[in-house]
């Protein structure tokens, strides 16, 4: 037993401006997945407290949401993102002790956030419908983009408040009003961060956080008050969320997961590759949907860049992620763990040959964490299961290829398009493989980037939708077409005109 260990914290559901408890009194507990001991106690929701939440932000859409000015409710978000960057620390502290990220990937990301919320903030008033040039040139057709109501917001724990507001503020400056479950591994943030939208001003009632596992999900997609449904998380549970809404004839906006392809060529900066395939997939412990888990590399350079990342692996610094030396946390959770350690036998089983690592990791004075080490493999078949599923672990794949139409075929050889990168010094081909690639984002030169005025998303089966972008408060709106007619002639509708 860790005798440094703090008491687990008790958190209740934000509903209507409100610290709410369960109706039926059921809680779970997270664990920080570093020491193994317990985070903290959260609500698990029953449908009559998503109902609640519900309720509440209808109640606030319909109410004082609706009645603020664009530019007000702009002003608003942008209140909430400078509060969100003052409280980054306390934040990105919670986040780490829940989900094993290191400290400075989520002090990083509870900061950007604020550059998300100017961005939206900033949009809320350039929410522009267009007149329509009629061949009817007596009538005056318009349109009108409206915001659709109550949006549920469903989000994963690789990167809890980034995710959310990724979510929320289009959402938001769109004119709608939120309720967020987030995942039951790291409750905690979205708690917070609508204390803060309040403590800026933002109306009670217009986000609201509901906790809990799957089956607080579940009564959030069918509860017949929630106008469209975004859903950050696996393709599995994106599936099936995407089946439910169906049921109610309501949309999805997904962001699922991927199997993202990072392409060496033998010309690319190698010391500039090392680096970016390193971040691709071991930063986060390949916890993030972008990991660029398949490798590619040319067969002039393979055996080189295979040898330098094989060195690296191993030199990688395992530790307590709110340590400022270390490199790699553990993974976020029990099950996490498992998986990496399965899917990796069954990749051995398939022929694949374990270049490095393959194993958990045991870190002095932390016995209890979920340490896998960061792990290579070689000798992977392009139809193997570890090639086309994702781990969400720290497992990288290597592969060699010789030609360019031979490692595009690779890598759009899976169901999944969500990210790729690729390395080269030659421009044509750069552009020519961009052009190729069936991925919702291309990276030159570079990997895991990411901005709030750049579109992000996936194809195929890595999602529906895009967050980020002026294209992101679409997806969020619906448009009315309005017709007046102006003349006052009489419209016999049994005398047809030509
Ligand atoms: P998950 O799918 O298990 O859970 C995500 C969220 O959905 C959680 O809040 C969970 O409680 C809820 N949920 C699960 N099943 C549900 C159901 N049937 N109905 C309603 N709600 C349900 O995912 P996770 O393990 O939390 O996160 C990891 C996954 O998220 C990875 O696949 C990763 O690639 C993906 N991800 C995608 C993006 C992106 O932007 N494309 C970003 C981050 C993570």
């Amino acid at each position: 037993m860790n005798i440094n260990a703090k008491p687990a914290r008790r958190f209740a559901n934000h509903v209507n401006g409100q610290d709410q408890d369960g109706r039926q009194g059921e809680t779970f507990e997270s664990i920080n997945p570093t020491t193994g001991a317990a985070f903290g106690r959260f609500v698990e929701s029953s449908p009559a407290d998503v109902d609640a939440a519900v309720q509440a932000a209808r109640a606030a859409f319909d109410g004082p949401w609706r009645k603020l000015s664009p530019t007000r409710r702009g002003r608003l978000l942008m209140r909430w993102g400078d509060l969100i960057a003052d409280n980054a620390e306390k934040i990105a502290t919670i986040e780490t002790e829940q989900n094993g990220k290191l400290i400075a990937e989520m002090r990083i990301q509870a900061r950007l956030v604020q550059d998300w919320l100017y961005y939206f903030g900033g949009l809320a008033d350039k929410i522009e419908g267009r007149v329509v040039p009629l061949d009817r040139t007596s009538v005056l057709n318009y349109t009108v983009n409206e915001p659709l109501g109550v949006v549920a917001a469903i989000i994963p724990w690789n990167s809890p408040t980034f995710l959310t507001i990724m979510t929320v503020a289009p959402a938001l400056a769109a004119g709608n009003t939120v309720v967020i479950k987030p995942s039951e591994v790291t409750s905690a943030s979205a708690i917070e961060l609508a204390r803060l939208a309040e403590q800026a001003g933002i109306p009670a009632g217009v986000i609201n956080v509901v906790t809990g596992g799957r089956a607080a999900g579940e009564a959030l997609v069918d509860h017949p008050a929630v106008a469209k449904v975004s859903f950050t998380g696996s393709d599995g549970a994106g599936r099936a969320i995407a089946a439910r809404a169906g049921q109610r004839l309501v949309s999805c906006m997904l962001e699922l997961g991927g199997k993202s392809a990072n392409i060496v060529f033998d010309d690319a900066d190698l010391d500039q590759v090392e680096a970016g395939v390193l971040a691709g997939i071991f930063a986060a412990a390949g916890q993030t949907c972008i990991a660029g888990s398949r490798a590619y590399f040319q067969k002039g350079i393979y055996d080189r860049l295979v040898g330098r990342l094989i060195e690296r692996a191993n030199k990688i610094k395992l530790g307590d992620p709110l340590k400022a030396d270390t490199q790699m946390g553990p993974v976020a959770t029990a099950a996490q763990l498992a998986k990496d350690e399965s899917m990796v036998a069954r990749a051995v089983e398939d022929g694949a040959k374990v270049l490095v690592g393959g194993q958990r990791r045991r870190v002095e004075g932390l016995d209890d964490g979920f340490f896998y080490a960061p792990t290579i493999l070689g000798n992977t078949k392009p139809d193997a299961f570890i090639m086309q599923n994702e781990v969400f672990g720290p497992v990288l794949c290597v592969t060699p290829f010789e030609s360019e139409e031979e490692v595009l075929a690779l890598a759009n050889g899976t169901r999944f398009g969500l990210a790729a990168g690729l390395w080269t010094a030659d421009l044509r081909r750069a552009h020519l493989m961009a052009r190729g690639l069936q991925a919702g984002t291309v990276w030159i030169n570079t990997y895991r980037a990411m901005a709030f005025n750049s579109p992000f998303g996936g194809f195929k089966n890595s999602g529906i939708g895009r967050l980020n972008g002026a294209e992101a408060i679409q997806s969020f709106l619906q448009t009315k077409s309005v017709w007046c007619e102006l003349s006052r002639d009489v419209q016999d509708p049994f005398v047809l005109k030509a």
